[in-house]
């Protein structure tokens, strides 16, 4: 039997940003990945293969980094794990491991929906084959409708629907699509950006039924209306897939993933878990989060792979960063939103900044940017940041959560020191974040000298 120094199992976020790790960590261990499949689909790029790629195969992570890095790689299925005498057993061999990192993901949520199981019904899978099956099916269809009107619903919809599906429909059972991911101001735009588009929505709506014979021919919504559907998309989140875990009797936390310590060790001092199938604690207080993205899969693997061989980093706990974009219109958020934040029990203020990333703002690609803050009244600790605008939002997004993250106050960041050039930022006079903070603390001020 072969032995490691370290197995991985898993080859998507979590499990290759793991190995990476653990040999820039370790220069001269053995790294062995086990993962199932023999291409791994880039999980994030999913919905541009029903529009803007031409098939799933122009959606994969290279596999370039296991030459590179010299990490092993054998593609077979974990079946169980001898804790005991540290083995690893898949479907074809036997590896023996000193550490083991589990990074097994996730599985789309099936929602209990009578008629869920009819041929046409699809959920997002992340399966090369599956997803190739999918595509040939949309292809002749006219009447596509998705369940869930969050970014994987709504990014599916307005891709199907550019590839020239005739109606295509999102059912959201909130107030309005995206609703637990940004505040409604934001959340209308979008629905108004989709609906431009040609993509129907349906919010305030709940699908009761999938009806049909053995295919699915339409829904059922608890408002009464029926909608034609040739193909039936869900899109509504992820569980964490702790099946292995579960049989070798590690611990299992309240959302379903594998219990971690901040340092991603498990129950098992010898295993650690990372990425959609670990349990995670919220950066605002330290409760459970049932989030799951790539970005914190990715950030948990570089904490396990940098501690197998002794402890040096630990995970601050989930801030939330994400950012979606349908045509010219891209959200993000870092952190809380205001309604979130009020929902954890802080008392806030917002301030808002529209101005324009060039300077002047007629240049060739000049967008309008909308930055709203959200800070603690008593400590002005930035709580979270939505951006609205173009491309450029997923950097300013991520440059709030480094604000976030290192719990700036709106004094700190009305001092943040950045740079600007007419061609790629905003006007200094104008700058968005710092625009924002300011006033913020302009409200902060009034509020105190009303107490
Ligand atoms: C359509 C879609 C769009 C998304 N968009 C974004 C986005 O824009 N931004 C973002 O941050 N997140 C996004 N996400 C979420 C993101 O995809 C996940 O958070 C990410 O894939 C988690 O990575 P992971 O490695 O933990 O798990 P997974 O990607 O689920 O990978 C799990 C790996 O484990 C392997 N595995 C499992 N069990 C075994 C076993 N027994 N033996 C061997 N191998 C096994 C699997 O084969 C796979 O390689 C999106 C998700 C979807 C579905």
């Amino acid at each position: 039997m072969k032995s490691y120094d370290v197995i991985v199992v898993g080859g998507s976020a979590a499990g290759l940003t793991a190995a990476q790790t653990v040999r820039r960590h370790y220069p001269n261990k053995r790294i062995l990945v086990v993962r199932k499949e023999e291409r791994v689909l880039i999980p994030c790029g999913i919905p541009y293969i029903f529009g803007s790629l031409e098939n799933p195969r122009e959606n994969l992570v290279p596999d370039i980094a296991y030459e590179k890095m010299n990490l092993g790689l054998h593609i077979d299925q974990v079946m169980d794990i001898d804790r005991e005498n540290r083995v690893v057993k898949t479907e074809k061999e036997e590896f023996g491991y000193e550490k083991l990192i589990l990074g097994t993901g996730s599985y789309p949520a099936m929602p209990p929906i009578p008629g869920h199981d009819k041929e046409g019904v699809y959920a997002v899978i992340k399966d090369v084959q599956y997803l190739t099956d999918m595509q040939e099916k949309l292809k002749p269809v006219k009447n596509v409708v998705v369940i869930g009107g969050g970014f994987i619903g709504i990014e599916i919809s307005d891709e199907i629907n550019k590839s020239g599906v005739e109606n295509v429909s999102v059912i959201e059972i909130e107030k309005h699509c995206l609703y637990q991911s940004y505040d409604e101001e934001f959340c209308v735009e979008m629905e108004q950006q989709l609906q431009s588009r040609g993509v129907n929505i349906y919010t305030g709506s709940k699908v009761i039924s999938i009806d049909g014979g053995e295919h699915v021919e339409s829904v059922k919504l608890s408002t009464g209306k029926t909608i034609a559907a040739d193909i039936v998309i869900l899109g509504i989140g992820a569980v964490a897939n702790a099946d292995l875990a579960k049989k070798i009797g590690l611990r299992i936390g309240l959302t379903g993933g594998i219990v971690v310590d901040r340092a991603m060790r498990t129950s098992d001092p010898n295993i650690f878990a990372c990425g959609d199938c670990a349990e995670k604690v919220s950066f605002f207080g330290g409760n459970s989060s049932a989030l799951r993205l790539a970005s914190i899969a990715t950030l948990e693997a570089r904490v396990a792979g940098a501690n197998v061989f002794g402890i040096k980093r630990e995970t601050p706990g989930t801030i939330g960063v994400w950012g979606t974009a349908v045509g010219d219109l891209a959200l993000g958020t870092a952190g809380l939103t205001e309604k979130m934040a009020k929902a954890h029990g802080y008392n806030v203020v917002s301030a808002v900044n529209e101005s324009v990333n060039r300077h002047p703002g007629k240049l060739a690609g000049a967008a309008k940017i909308k930055i709203k803050l959200v800070f603690e009244i008593n400590s002005g600790v930035l709580l979270g940041g939505q951006i609205r605008g173009d491309a450029s939002v997923g950097e300013i997004t991520n440059a709030v959560s480094a604000c976030v993250q290192n719990r700036m106050t709106a004094e700190q960041i009305a001092m943040f020191q950045s740079g600007t050039h007419p061609l790629i930022t905003a006007s200094p006079i104008a700058y968005g974040i710092v625009n924002a903070a300011e006033a913020a603390i302009s409200k902060m001020i009034k509020v105190k000298e009303q107490l």
